[in-house]
């Protein structure tokens, strides 16, 4: 039985690395025997020739399908529209600038076919070339993701990933407007196993990442997948509001009961001040819990605008929800 596979790339900046990538890909799908392959490609709104070389491709191949989005999206959306276009009974997730070998697709598949698990998620032994800061964020990042979201999220495994269809079914309802792919692939569950590979230094380009993308990215994961950011004011509201009723208490009970008039008035009235600033942060944290559900579900812009889609014949672009 022919099995129909996708292989969806995400592309920004990397005119120098497709028609490489686009080689390689042909050398390891030929390998893999009784499948039909779709290479969908995901211009990130590229602002080099990437989408030049797309439609060259796509001319010459049939298989090659490109999704052109109308400015840069990031990543992750790009991801997840290569994944909501593809109709296949497995979609393969990989970066374009050849840090994920193609050459390690009929192992991804081979073991997708053979342990019967749902995701075959990669894990890199090493990277050449990367900096310090890079690794260090890194390594942060998915402690500290782990630790507040209570998923489990391997540091090192990458988004080189080989999802069966029942998982791309169940990422299609998923009505979150959160553009963490992986944070929301994670949180879906699954049987997964675990391939090795070691990662080499990006072909051609820079890095399309920049650490304040990164940042931002980590930073609305954060908030996307716990309430840790909005429960922390109401924290130090309940921290503040302890500490100087304590202080407050002292004083007034000193000043009025024992006699003892160590303190004076003012400074009795700057802790009574505290106090209440302390309540308001309470109140505040509370509010803003609310503030954040009601935001996440409100925000009703789509994902992403596509501009042109090539290779996925007449019928028009399937509505996304
Ligand atoms: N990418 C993208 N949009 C962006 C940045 C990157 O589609 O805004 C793509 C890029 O073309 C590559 C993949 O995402 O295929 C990974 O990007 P990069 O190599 O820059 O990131 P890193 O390897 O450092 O995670
Ligand atoms: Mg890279």
């Amino acid at each position: 039985m022919i099995q129909t596979i996708a292989i969806v790339v995400p592309v920004f900046r990397e005119e120098k690395n497709l028609r490489n990538l686009y080689q390689r890909l042909e050398q390891a799908t030929v390998q893999v025997h009784d499948v039909a392959w779709e290479y969908i490609f995901v211009n990130d709104g590229s602002p080099d020739d990437s989408l030049t070389v797309l439609r060259e491709l796509a001319a010459r191949d049939q298989r090659v399908k490109v999704i052109d989005f109308s400015r840069n999206f990031g990543k992750e959306v790009a991801l997840t529209a290569g994944v909501h276009a593809a109709d296949a009974d497995a979609v393969i997730c990989m970066d374009a600038d050849l840090q994920h070998p193609p050459e390690l697709i009929p192992t991804l598949i081979d073991t997708w076919r053979r342990s019967g698990a749902e995701i075959v998620a990669t894990v890199r032994t090493g990277i050449d070339k990367q900096p310090l800061l890079r690794r260090i964020g890194s390594h942060g990042y998915y402690w500290l993701m782990s630790r507040i979201s209570g998923l489990d999220m391997m540091s090192q495994t990458t988004d080189f990933r080989l999802f069966d269809r029942k998982v791309v079914d169940a990422f299609r309802g998923v009505t979150e407007r959160q553009p963490m792919f992986r944070g929301i692939m994670d949180w879906m569950g699954f049987r997964k196993v675990y391939v090795e590979f070691h990662a080499g230094a990006r072909e051609a380009g820079v890095a399309g990442y920049s650490y304040r993308q990164l940042l931002r990215l980590a930073v609305s994961s954060i908030t996307s997948f716990s309430l840790f950011p909005l429960r922390l004011i109401g924290y130090l509201g309940v921290l503040i509001t302890l500490l100087s009723g304590g202080l407050l208490t002292w004083m007034l009970c000193s000043y009025f009961l024992l006699g003892q008039h160590m303190y004076t008035p003012l400074a009795i009235v700057v802790v009574a001040n505290t106090f209440f600033i302390g309540v308001v942060l309470m109140a505040m944290g509370l509010i803003s819990l609310y503030i954040g559900t009601i935001h996440t579900e409100v925000i009703n812009r789509p994902l992403y605008i596509i501009r042109e889609r090539l290779n996925f014949g007449s019928e028009a672009a399937p509505p996304r929800r």
